[in-house]
């Protein structure tokens, strides 16, 4: 499906392709180690492209190889709280064997540009290049101050990135209150009359733990009751296939008013597999944010198969509902039992917003101008993201980066997914949202 170009951000449209094309070509893989090449490549062309329509954009290293770039645009009305921009330049690794076209080619066939970070989120990095440049060349500043982040490390946790700039720059987002940023304000058709624009208001939080069971070592071959594999492997078992309890969050309450509305239908959060079925690709996300979830995703125990080991550990990824990390904690303690020592490897809040306030009405207001059957409705991640970290400085985040898709298109399994690609089409229609949505903000 295409549009008429509106004549707004005109060139913006024509160059974003490029721009998305190019930071494919860069190389910016994140194993989680410092292994990869790093974001600074990714950092200077990002700076080149401010820096050419008159901006002073930054470079940050916090550590080498590891760059993030932020600048600062003048609103018109410099009293107002500003808004921030923000994206993450790097991708997950790609096993180049797997793919149709070579993922670090940015290369443009069947209509879309195919690469790693076609989606997540070099797409979102080159749309709001693309509409800042056109901006800013055509003298339109935005009606309050914008600020731009592109961040290393957002598939690590963020560590060099926006923990980086928020634990040690946190003056860059002086009078900042709002922000956008990655997963959501992609479409999902229901029908002819309705497509559905899923903005992100909530994200699950998480706790990553280390589960650990002490037993007594001793020969495999003697009669043995305190084995703390066998202790161990019940307690994964009995978690594994627990159905932790559904919970209606407020944002999903909303979601389901919305699609209930569209659908005519009334929806019951207890009986969600119908309305789960009715959503195709996009029942993956949702599906997530309607209860705790704990998967037992790593096992280690034992080192010669006559020998008892004195210790089992197992690893959870865990991640609760906002509101419910008590219930949770309490519900895997009882699910464990007292032989488990569980501990955190890793945690983060859960975020939960309002949908509602002036920045939403400018979500609804962009998106119907550009797609007459536009819906936007709120939805919470399962993931996690650098809103995160922004948090922490009272910025209120959504998850906002336009894209009008094919129906058939499978969004939620692109992410991270092999053959990770990105319709031109939608890539344009997100640069027009964009700059509408920035005079509407
Ligand atoms: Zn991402």
């Amino acid at each position: 499906m295409s549009e008429p170009s509106t004549g707004r951000a005109a060139s913006g449209q024509d160059e974003v392709v490029d721009l998305t094309r190019d930071l494919i070509r860069i190389d910016t893989s994140n194993y989680g180690d410092h292994s990869g090449p790093g974001e600074r490549a990714a950092a200077e062309y990002v700076a080149e492209k401010l820096a050419e329509v008159g901006l002073e954009p930054r470079i940050f290293e916090s550590h080498p190889g590891r760059a993030s770039v932020v600048a600062r645009v003048e609103g018109e009305d410099r009293s107002r709280p500003g808004l921030l921009i923000h994206g993450h330049t790097d991708v997950v690794p790609a096993n180049a064997a797997d793919w149709t076209h070579d993922p670090f080619s940015g290369e443009v066939a069947d209509g879309c540009v195919w690469g790693r970070g076609a989606v997540d989120m070099k797409d979102m990095d080159a749309m709001t290049l693309a509409v800042v440049r056109d901006r800013l060349r055509t003298g339109r500043k935005p009606p309050r101050d914008l600020v731009l982040a592109f961040l290393a490390d957002e598939e690590a946790g963020g560590t060099w990135g926006a923990r980086h700039l928020v634990d040690h720059h946190a003056d860059l987002f002086e009078g900042v209150t709002e922000a956008i940023g990655e997963v959501g304000g992609f479409s999902f058709t229901v029908n002819e009359k309705l497509r559905l624009y899923l903005v992100e208001t909530a994200q699950k939080g998480m706790h990553w733990m280390k589960l650990t069971v002490a037993g007594t070592a001793g020969h495999g071959s003697m009669i043995h009751r305190d084995n703390a594999i066998t202790e161990l492997s019940e307690a994964v078992g009995r978690l594994g296939r627990y159905e932790f309890p559904i919970r209606v969050t407020k944002t999903l309450r909303h979601f389901l008013d919305e699609l209930g509305d569209a659908l005519g239908t009334e929806l019951d959060p207890e009986n969600m597999d119908e309305t789960l079925a009715k959503l195709g690709g996009m029942a993956k996300l949702i599906g997530a944010s309607l209860k705790n979830t704990a998967n037992p995703t790593q096992l280690g125990a034992g080192y010669k198969v006559n020998v008892i080991p004195g210790e089992a550990t197992a690893h959870v990824d865990g991640r609760f509902l906002p509101g419910y990390e008590e219930e949770f904690l309490a519900d895997l303690d009882r699910i464990l039992g007292p032989r488990v020592r569980r501990e955190d490897v890793h945690a983060d809040k859960a975020l939960e917003t309002g949908f509602d306030g002036a920045l939403v009405d400018a979500m609804q207001t962009a998106l119907g101008a550009e797609d007459p059957i536009a819906k936007a409705v709120p939805y919470m991640l399962s993931a996690g993201t650098d809103a995160k970290s922004f948090d922490d400085l009272g910025i209120r985040c959504f998850g906002f980066a336009p894209l009008r898709l094919p129906a058939d298109l499978d969004f939620a399994g692109m992410f991270h997914g092999v053959d990770e690609r990105v319709p031109v089409d939608a890539l344009q229609f997100g640069v027009r949202v964009l700059d509408r949505f920035i005079d509407a903000s």
